[in-house]
């Protein structure tokens, strides 16, 4: 893999400013934040007063603490439009996320808002190793979704060719990539191991691919599959973390030389981490939920808002600025069994350990009877598809998650090509327990 630091004085100063002279900025953008939210959208007037809390009383960002969470029921409660703090018609774009899970929120953008976002996604990639006239495939789906048009704004403001092919047609994606010479990919990671399926299947080699990096988030992935790709591609695989309440992608992003988490672009985005029980403010280096206020946007600013998110925060290393470590999951994605915590991420992990096992996989839960079960389908390899190869990748399995995670799953060993492709984000837990 080539070497893609970026040059330090192509940075956006602020990357690289003292601590003192982020907070300093921090601290005036974040009165502006709270007032704006507070004059100009119903919902936080009413949260702020009924907390006893004013913009003004803040005279340092720990004074932050003191201001209500904002939750997604809120932005649910007022659908469409009622948490923007702009007439509608200086709203130039509007997006949602998916709604799956009732209705969907929906979030609003001025010009500036749009531009900002520019500017912190071609940070994001710049970060990430791509450079000005790099040719950039986006993968992620274009639409109401903050991943594709995100990703397109951020490639342009950069100076690069954007390739708008959204998700989907798989076959389709490795031609382009190919015909068209990209030099980056952005894609959930999910559906780069379906387009790495695709090179294989069409008998290229895709270490031979011109790709050199892949800017992969929208889902939790770990290092053990940052390895697994990297080393499948020949390419830096970089993270990117961003959600549609905030902004959408370009939130934070890893840095090529370092890849040890990533670098939140603090002069817009302010983080906290929480106890998700008792809402108590943690200090950096401990695990908890994510809490992102906004500091410069204005259709719709966003106080306190609890990501469900879990993870840390770090010192800057690469850049001044802090880190998060890589997310451990969300809040509604841990599964309790027995007693114990457990994540998608950390099925993942030992997955990848096992010789035999593609990278591919899903979590069944059942009930039977009064106990919670778990069952982890994963798939062989072409080369590893015998009774006998699938039976001893299952006991490797079974054996390595009970030693790390400390739980005792099913385990079904597919042939290959038996677990669910995704397209975008992967639908990693089927939930069959009945409703409570
Ligand atoms: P939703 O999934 O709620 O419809 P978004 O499409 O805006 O909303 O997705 C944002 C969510 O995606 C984040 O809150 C987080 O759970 C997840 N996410 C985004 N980027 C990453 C990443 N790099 N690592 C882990 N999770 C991520």
């Amino acid at each position: 893999m080539k070497d893609l630091t970026p040059r330090r004085e192509d940075l956006d100063p602020i990357e690289i400013a003292s601590r003192d002279e982020i907070t300093a900025l921090q601290l005036k953008r974040m009165k502006w934040s709270l007032a704006h939210a507070y004059n100009n959208v119903p919902h936080y007037k009413a949260s702020f007063d009924a907390a006893g809390v004013h913009p003004d009383d803040v005279t340092c960002l720990a004074d932050l603490a003191r201001f209500p969470f904002t939750m997604k029921q809120d932005l649910r409660a007022n659908y469409p439009f009622g948490m923007f703090a702009v007439p509608r018609s200086d709203v130039s774009r509007v997006h949602a996320s998916s709604g799956t899970t009732g209705q969907p929120t929906v979030v609003g953008y001025t010009k500036n808002d749009i531009s900002t976002w520019a500017d912190v996604m071609a940070r994001t990639m710049r970060a990430a190793g791509t450079r000005p006239g790099d040719l950039v495939h986006v993968a992620y789906g274009y639409g109401l979704f903050t991943g594709g048009l995100g990703a397109h704004y951020g490639a342009e403001r950069l100076g690069c060719t954007v390739v708008p092919v959204s998700g989907g047609m798989t076959p389709r994606q490795v031609t382009l990539i190919e015909d068209f010479q990209a030099s980056t990919i952005m894609v959930t990671p999910s559906y780069a191991l379906s387009i790495l399926d695709e090179y294989r299947a069409q008998g290229r080699d895709p270490r031979e691919s011109p790709l050199q990096v892949g800017i992969f988030g929208a889902e939790p992935w770990t290092n053990s599959m940052r390895t697994e790709i990297e080393a499948a591609f020949d390419m830096h695989a970089i993270d990117i973390f961003g959600l549609s309440e905030v902004m959408g992608p370009g939130v934070a992003g890893e840095c090529v030389e370092t890849k040890d988490g990533l670098h939140i672009w603090e002069d817009h985005f302010y983080p906290e981490i929480i106890n998700p029980q008792t809402g108590e403010v943690l200090p950096d280096g401990e695990l908890g939920e994510l809490v992102i206020t906004s500091l410069t946007k204005e259709a719709f600013p966003i106080i306190r808002y609890r990501t469900r998110d879990l993870t840390r925060l770090l010192p800057g290393t690469a850049r001044s600025m802090r880190r998060m470590e890589k997310i451990t999951g969300r809040t509604d994605d841990m599964m309790i069994l027995r007693g114990v915590n457990v994540f998608p991420t950390q099925i993942e992990e030992q997955l990848l350990k096992v010789d035999g096992l593609t990278p591919h996989f899903q979590i069944r839960l059942d009930c039977n009877g009064r106990l919670d079960t778990m069952t982890v389908l994963c798939e062989a390899k072409e080369d590893a598809a015998s009774d006998d190869a699938r039976g001893m990748a299952m006991a490797d399995l079974g054996k390595r998650i009970k030693q790390m995670v400390g739980v005792t799953v099913k385990i079904e060993v597919a042939q290959p090509g038996g677990v669910a492709r995704s397209e975008g984000k992967a639908v990693r837990i089927v939930d069959n327990r009945p409703k409570k």
